[in-house]
């Protein structure tokens, strides 16, 4: 069994003060875990989650970032100076992104190539829309996400795959587990290596246990409820007992 991996992506929260103090209580709670545990805050918040999660094991990570290491980009983040603060983790293609901020296949796979180059651990999220789950095209929209991002890579070290069904991201409906085990399978079929496939829309404590103990699971990536130290050490405990 790969070693399981709980993400928690903050979104655009907790990106000020109070996030430091949700950093330290995180630290606090989740240092030495027995799976692999990552935080993803808010750029603000990376100089000081550097220092609050060194030795802590806990991996800090960046929502998103540029292919380029510098110039003239307005607004964007270098992986450059991510690994600067000593991030392990970034990730790339979020739904939101692909939706709020137009991200195409093109920009994804230059972000995934240059994370990986650089040494960078990388979440790639994918997963269909409610509208073309209900026209049976679940399996073709992964297959076009998961080729293209991938296309030319030399290798996939340092992947890890996230399949996030965007009608369950944030909106309280999470895939069921075989749901998800059969586009996880899929995934696994394409790709063929053995990389991490977190699932990631809605995870909860109630819903991860489920989740969590099918083999094709390696992990969640998880959202709103990452944003609460009760919740997202629950998930981790579980995801600790399954291990
Ligand atoms: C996410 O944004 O990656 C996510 C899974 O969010 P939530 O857990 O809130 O659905």
């Amino acid at each position: 069994m790969r070693k399981l991996w709980i993400a928690g992506n903050w979104k655009m929260n907790m990106g000020g003060r109070e996030g430091i103090e949700l950093l330290k209580e995180m630290r606090n709670s989740l240092s030495g875990s027995k799976v692999d545990v990552g935080i993803a805050p808010p750029f603000t918040l990376i100089p000081h989650a550097s220092e609050i999660l060194a030795d802590s094991g806990i991996l800090l990570g960046a929502q998103n970032m540029f292919y380029e290491e510098k110039g003239a980009f307005t607004g964007e983040i270098s992986p450059s100076f991510l690994l600067d603060f000593g991030v392990n983790f970034v990730i790339i293609g979020h739904s939101e992104r692909r939706k709020i901020f137009g991200e195409d296949e093109e920009l994804i796979k230059k972000k995934v190539k240059k994370a990986l180059d650089v040494g960078l651990l990388c979440i790639l999220c994918v997963g269909e829309t409610l509208e073309e789950r209900e026209r049976g095209e679940t399996k073709e929209v992964v297959k076009r996400q998961v080729l293209s991002a991938l296309e030319g890579l030399p290798s996939l070290k340092g992947l890890t795959i996230a399949y996030e069904p965007v009608w369950a991201i944030g909106t309280g409906k999470v895939a069921t587990p075989e749901q998800a085990c059969e586009v996880h399978a899929f995934i696994r079929e394409l790709i063929k290596e053995d990389i991490r496939i977190l699932y990631g829309g809605s995870v909860k404590p109630e819903n991860a246990r489920g989740l969590l103990e099918k083999e094709e699971i390696d992990g969640a990536l998880v959202g709103g409820a990452s944003l609460k130290v009760s919740s997202f050490s629950e998930i981790v405990r579980i995801a600790e007992e399954v291990w």
